[in-house]
């Protein structure tokens, strides 16, 4: 009898000590998922990095390599459609990058003064070519010259596409120097997006320093 109750009483002891030793190590874990709450909460943010008017044969594979190797993985390619066709190592390039594939119609027009139906055949045959290469359905749009009224809002809206509005104008589409576009993006907040073009040479050479600036100003990247 009394072997027994000195086993249960030291089994009991064990069973104390363990438990208590079980909460140590979970308060430990906890004090740990603070430390990165906190971490996560000093950082600037994300910053929505976005390339509009490819594929382009001419600059794509640079521009997702010139981003990758600056430590930028996440970004937003905003494709015009009929360029495709007579771009496909680009496009090819595209759907292997594991960046974010949305939509910036099919011939890149004026629609100003377009029916409702030609403004909705041409945003979802956009749709329907990233869907055919396998990807997602897009959800976002970049109006072509981001022209807007309310033809094009009714017709985003019913094929599920919400407007992007630039943030920052890196104006590259005008010649903006390389200097420029950095200077541009050193301008971006939380949640931002640059107006940038897949088709400039200055674009491409801007991007290792305004992917450094970026991280530098603690900011991180995300797609759409
Ligand atoms: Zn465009």
């Amino acid at each position: 009898m009394k072997q027994a109750t000195k086993f249960l009483m030291s089994s009991a002891m064990m069973l104390t000590i363990g438990l208590l030793s079980f909460t140590n190590v979970h308060a430990q874990e906890n004090k740990a998922d603070l430390a990165e709450v906190k971490v996560a909460v000093a950082a600037a943010g994300n910053v929505y990095l976005t390339f509009d008017d490819g594929p382009n044969n001419a600059t794509s594979q640079t521009l997702i390599s010139n981003l990758k190797n600056a430590g930028c993985y996440q970004a937003t390619l905003f494709v015009w459609g009929n360029k495709i066709a007579n771009n496909q190592s680009a496009w090819n390039a595209y759907l292997n990058s594991g960046f974010s594939l949305q939509n910036h119609s099919w011939t890149h027009s004026q629609m100003g003064s377009w029916s409702y139906q030609q403004v909705y055949n041409d945003f979802q045959k956009c749709n329907q070519v990233i869907q055919n290469a396998g990807k997602p359905k897009p959800t976002k749009v970049r109006l072509p010259y981001l022209y807007n009224n309310n033809t094009i809002t009714q017709a985003c809206s019913a094929l599920g596409l919400s407007i992007v509005t630039p943030t920052v104008y890196t104006s590259d589409w005008e010649g903006a120097s390389t200097e420029t576009i950095i200077n541009s993006c050193n301008n971006l907040k939380a949640g931002g997006n640059p107006l940038m073009h897949d088709s400039y040479q200055n674009t491409l050479r801007a991007l290792p320093t305004v992917v450094n600036n970026l991280k530098n100003r603690g900011f991180g990247f995300a797609q759409y």
